[in-house]
């Protein structure tokens, strides 16, 4: 006996809307990527840093970044960790600096011991105030990163990346002045930016075109971030102004339990969400590992990067 689907099923998918195909590999080429790293607190994390640096390495990045803590905390965790970059890869590091907590001589002494390394990529920031305090320039500091960026400047000729807001930074007056602070801190040295993660394609492209209108032409390359501990992302994303949709809270509904189907989840959907921006002409991507290679490298396999033969 053979089956067929009701007509009036195949009638309906006969007649439904038709959708382009993404485009093949072949026109959209091979992207440039680059990843962030936190600083390890303790043995175990560092291993797990390590390991997750030696596997991604084989990607050939652009530049790997490593994270600043909140208030410098991180100061010579941050320090360590790009200096071993620097000693032991071939990789290219950037380091994070931020303006919080500290005098503009304190901040150029930091960045002074990093050209001395031989570190010449700076992600410039402001940084946050600690938790519920609200943000108050260091007196002597800088106050924004924009400020960071011209002192940055003044030490050394370092290349400089910035922070981009698609959904506008939380303490922005307007979504005007944030834009209008972006591109001072391009007109002031940077060179790029790197989004806060987003989740809807819409939002970034959306900003892409504003930031195209207020005279932007450095690019702004997205930040994404594969999110497989929904709960522990969607708490981040509250902190930093990023909106989680109600169809990814869905898709991660009554997985708590359930890691292995999270990740795979994690990997489908960061995959849709980087091919849709290639399908769009985006050709550069930021990863935020979280010190965890598996799911961005799976990404990056999809979006057609390759490791480098050896
Ligand atoms: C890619 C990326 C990496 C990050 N890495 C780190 C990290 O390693 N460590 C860390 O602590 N944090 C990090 N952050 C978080 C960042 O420090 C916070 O988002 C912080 O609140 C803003 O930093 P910023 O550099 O964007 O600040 P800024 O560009 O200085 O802007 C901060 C706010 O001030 C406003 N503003 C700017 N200039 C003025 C002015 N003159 N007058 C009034 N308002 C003004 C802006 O519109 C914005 O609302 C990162 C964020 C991103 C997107």
């Amino acid at each position: 006996m053979t089956h067929s689907p009701p007509r009036d099923a195949l009638e309906r998918w006969v007649t439904g809307e038709r959708v382009m195909p993404l485009p093949g590999r072949s026109i959209t080429g091979v992207p440039a990527i680059s990843f962030e790293f936190f600083p390890p607190k303790t043995p175990a994390l560092e291993a797990q840093l390590w390991a997750c640096v030696e596997r991604l390495a084989t990607l050939q990045p652009r530049f790997v970044s490593v994270t600043y803590g909140a208030g410098g905390s991180t100061q010579e965790r941050t320090h360590a960790t790009v200096v071993r970059l620097v000693q032991e890869t071939k990789l290219v590091p950037a380091a994070h600096l931020t303006c919080v907590g500290a005098t503009r001589e304190e901040v150029d002494e930091v960045a002074r011991r990093y050209w001395e390394a031989g570190v010449r990529h700076i992600v410039a920031l402001r940084g946050d105030a600690p938790a519920g305090q609200t943000y108050t320039p260091h007196p002597g500091g800088y106050a924004y990163a924009a400020d960071l960026v011209a002192g940055l400047k003044r030490v050394a000729d370092f290349e400089i990346t910035v922070a981009a807001y698609p959904e506008v930074h939380p303490q922005a007056v307007s979504e005007a002045a944030d834009l209008d602070n972006l591109k001072r801190k391009l007109d002031a040295g940077a060179t790029r930016a790197i989004t806060q993660v987003f989740f809807e394609n819409t939002t970034f492209l959306r900003f892409l075109d504003k930031a195209v209108a207020a005279g932007i032409t450095a690019p702004i390359v997205p930040g994404i971030m594969p999110v497989s501990n929904f709960v522990q992302a969607a708490k981040f994303c509250t902190g930093c102004g990023t909106s989680v949709p109600d169809w990814m809270a869905d898709l991660f509904d009554g997985l708590e339990d359930d890691a292995e189907t999270r990740r795979m989840v994690a990997a489908a959907t960061a995959a849709e969400q980087v091919r849709f921006l290639q399908a769009n002409g985006v050709d550069e991507f930021h990863f935020y590992t979280l010190n965890r290679p598996d799911l961005v490298y799976a990404i990056a396999r999809i979006l057609g990067v390759k490791p480098a033969a050896v």
